[in-house]
């Protein structure tokens, strides 16, 4: 699926949920989501029968993500079909990690063959403020409980927000010498109304690579992420700038909201909805959706926010 600035659409992110455990402020309001009339959401057939669409059309690559996916009831299951539809060579998910103790080892043997798990910071009061609710032991469990199931090449997300955790870069860093597994700064981007977040919170990753001057740079490993590393590390520090040094071009992702509107755009108010469609009428809508994929998000930053028109966890990131 090529779209009309020639790039090659393989990338799928389903949003399965607007619900999260947390309550993380960038992402999502403190009193979390208004209640939805189930019918207005996707089900688990129609989910499938959009992967399908969509691995027809050269999609291979999937993404589960939320809200928080793993407050789904039948998330092992989703898993397992989608893992099993032709042409689909990489299920992953991505996580706040809380409910891993529980699923990690059914998420693996359902097929999930990647996690990328969120955290801003190793300091548990922190954690508490910046997700509202979490227990920072709740991730760490997670954690742990994803290395035992045998998940390897996890990525470990923070966003970047300066006042808050630019002094825990190094600190973050470290998790690669600790740990095999990526850690990933993304900076944070103006969506929908965190008018808690000032000028200053908005640090361009650049801030990163000044904090790690003994980090080598790594060749791509094919994501959007700058990757670098430091000497003896287990894993790479990847460094995600949606607003520094935007990837559209190189964007090859359309993404699912979980009450069926297709975004070609993160950051674009473009949505086309696919709820009860057949698989025909599926294929025609992704085909639209695809050619008129924006050439860039526009400009983004704290004068011009996102036009999304959604929290982030009514997208999925
Ligand atoms: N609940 C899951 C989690 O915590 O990873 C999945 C959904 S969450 C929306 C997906 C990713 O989006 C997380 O890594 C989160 O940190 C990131 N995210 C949310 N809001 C963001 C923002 N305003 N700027 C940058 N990243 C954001």
């Amino acid at each position: 699926m090529i779209d009309k600035h020639g790039r090659n659409i393989s990338y799928l992110r389903i949003s399965l949920t607007d619900k999260c455990n947390l309550r993380c402020r960038y992402c999502m309001p403190e009193e979390g989501v208004c209640k939805r009339d189930h019918r207005e959401m996707m089900t688990e057939e129609e989910l499938i029968t959009v992967v399908n669409v969509a691995a027809s059309l050269g999609i291979t690559k999937i993404r589960l993500t939320g809200g928080e996916p793993l407050v789904k009831r039948n998330i092992v299951s989703i898993c397992r079909k989608v893992a099993a539809v032709e042409g689909i060579k990489e299920v992953c998910l991505t996580t706040n990690g809380i409910l891993l103790p529980q699923l990690a080892n059914d998420l693996r043997e359902a097929g999930v063959s990647r996690l990328n798990l969120s955290l801003d910071t190793l300091d548990p009061e922190k954690y508490a403020h910046i997700t509202r609710i979490g227990k920072l032991e709740d991730f760490n469990a997670g954690l742990k409980a994803a290395l035992e199931a045998g998940f390897r090449k996890i990525k470990i997300n923070a966003v970047l927000i300066g006042g808050f955790n630019d002094d825990e870069i190094e600190a973050l860093a470290n998790l690669t010498m600790q740990y095999p597994v990526d850690m990933r700064f993304i900076e944070l981007m103006p969506i929908q109304d965190h008018d808690e977040f000032g000028e200053a919170a908005y640090v361009p990753y650049s801030k990163v690579l000044e904090k790690l001057p003994q980090a080598v740079p790594v060749e791509k490993d094919g994501g959007v992420a700058k990757l670098y590393r430091l000497p003896g590390a287990l894993g790479n520090i990847g460094l995600i700038s949606p607003i520094n040094a935007h990837f559209c071009g190189e964007c090859n992702r359309i993404r699912l909201t979980a009450d069926g509107k297709l975004k070609p755009c993160l950051h674009g108010a473009e949505e086309y909805s696919i709820k009860g469609l057949d698989f025909d009428g599926i294929k025609a809508v992704f085909e639209e959706a695809i050619w008129n994929k924006p050439a860039w998000h526009g400009d983004l930053d704290i004068l011009h926010r996102s036009r999304a028109g959604r929290n982030m966890n009514e997208i999925g990131g």
